[in-house]
């Protein structure tokens, strides 16, 4: 036992500590915890010259004295902050970032990596089974009646107007396909919100009032055609008639009930996309979101589109905006499926600790496995494109 006092620093504030070296980190975090009030799992002590955050691994007794306490956070917020102030866009730019923090990041990757190592399942199909119902949707979106059926809900024509009209606002009067696509694209994720309903509760079928959620029904064979086995019931607080919402999968179905919530939309929007061409992608949030990804060649990279919200190239809006606590973002295309959640996080660190379904490794031999058996028969030439455009 080697009993030390510490001197630590926290905002403006210096804390005194006594502790035995026998006691372990934890029981040090505790301390602080009662000193500062910053929970043991977001705190960050920083013991060494360079900066080094202390571990469970360092050597508690021959570490300085003083030491340095930062809320994970308080610095998860500062840096947000810091790179709205550099006029950062919301696309991934990097951002400016001292040694030590880089270091300390890098060390936060390293711990959570090692604990994904002991609580992650090395079983591929936990994994699996949630991305292959997805890649089966997304086949749907190539079928030439699916993509007819869709294209007849569009008007185009007004569309085409208002991507020009756009596109003369910025004084281009003369563009170039690339741009025209780009702009078209925006203007139908604007007339897709705009024409789709969220529904949280359906009205009445009978009498057009409010209803309640009731419970689960059984689904009728005319849902089961539509991939509507899930069916939510509802009962009319007016008239008592039970509404059925029957969550239809197949995009088909979506193009004439054009109301859900935010699978349905990305599901719907994501069709209208391969509708016109663009080279698309359902993106899949395991934490209960969906969106869409298209491969914008205005801006040489894949763009973020958002369908509820009809905003687009705001990879952070869900991190940053919503403060939803990411941790798989699966990109699922017609020909492969990608790991897409570096694109939508600024704390990469913190997503990979809440990434325990299975390892890394394992994951990325999943995505591989699927994205090798799409890509089955395809040239050479035809890989080395899409490798090159996975990469954007
Ligand atoms: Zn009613």
């Amino acid at each position: 036992m080697v009993a030390r006092k510490f001197l630590v620093q926290h905002d403006d504030s210096n804390f005194d500590v006594e502790y035995d070296t026998d006691d372990g980190l934890e029981v040090l975090k505790f301390q602080l915890f009662s000193l500062t009030s910053i929970p043991p799992d977001e705190q960050k002590i920083l013991g060494g010259e360079d900066g080094r955050p202390i571990s469970d691994d360092s050597d508690l007794i021959a570490i300085i004295d003083k030491l340095r306490l930062v809320s994970i956070n308080e610095e998860a917020k500062e840096k947000v902050e810091s790179s709205a102030n550099h006029g950062g866009t919301t696309q991934n730019d990097d951002i400016v970032q001292s040694d030590e923090e880089f270091a300390r990041m890098l060390q936060a990757e390293e711990e959570a990596l090692l604990l994904q190592e002991f609580v992650a399942g090395k079983d591929k199909g936990a994994m699996e089974g949630k991305i292959r119902p997805y890649v089966d949707t997304v086949l749907l979106y190539e079928d030439p009646i699916r993509q007819e059926a869709a294209r007849k809900t569009v008007p185009v024509d007004e569309l085409e107007e208002k991507a020009l009209v756009a596109l003369a606002k910025e004084g281009n009067f003369n563009p170039s396909k690339t741009e025209h696509d780009h702009y078209f694209l925006l203007q139908l994720l604007f007339w897709f919100k705009e024409s789709f309903r969220w529904v949280d509760a359906p009205h009445c079928d009978g009498c057009g009032n409010k209803t309640v959620h009731q419970g689960k029904g059984d689904p009728l064979p005319s849902e089961i055609l539509y991939g509507g086995s899930r069916v939510e019931l509802y009962r009319c607080l007016f008239c008592s008639r039970i509404t059925r919402f029957p969550r239809y999968n197949d995009p088909l179905k979506l193009v004439e009930t054009r109301r859900g919530r935010c699978g349905e939309y990305a599901n719907c929007f994501t069709l209208y996309c391969r509708t016109f061409g663009y080279e698309s992608r359902l993106i899949l949030d395991f934490t209960d979101h969906l969106w869409t990804e298209c491969f914008s060649h205005f801006l040489g990279r894949w763009m973020h589109l958002e369908p509820c919200e009809g905003a687009y190239d705001k990879p952070l809006l869900y991190e940053k905006g919503w403060e939803k606590k990411l941790n798989y973002v699966i990109a699922i295309a017609r020909d492969g499926v990608y790991d897409v959640t570096k694109r939508y996080t600024r704390k990469w660190h913190e997503v990979l600790s809440r990434r325990n379904i299975t390892t890394e490794p394992v994951l990325s031999d999943v995505l591989s496995h699927i994205t090798k058996e799409r890509r089955k028969g395809f040239t050479s030439q035809v890989l080395s494109v899409l490798e090159d455009r996975d990469r954007k």
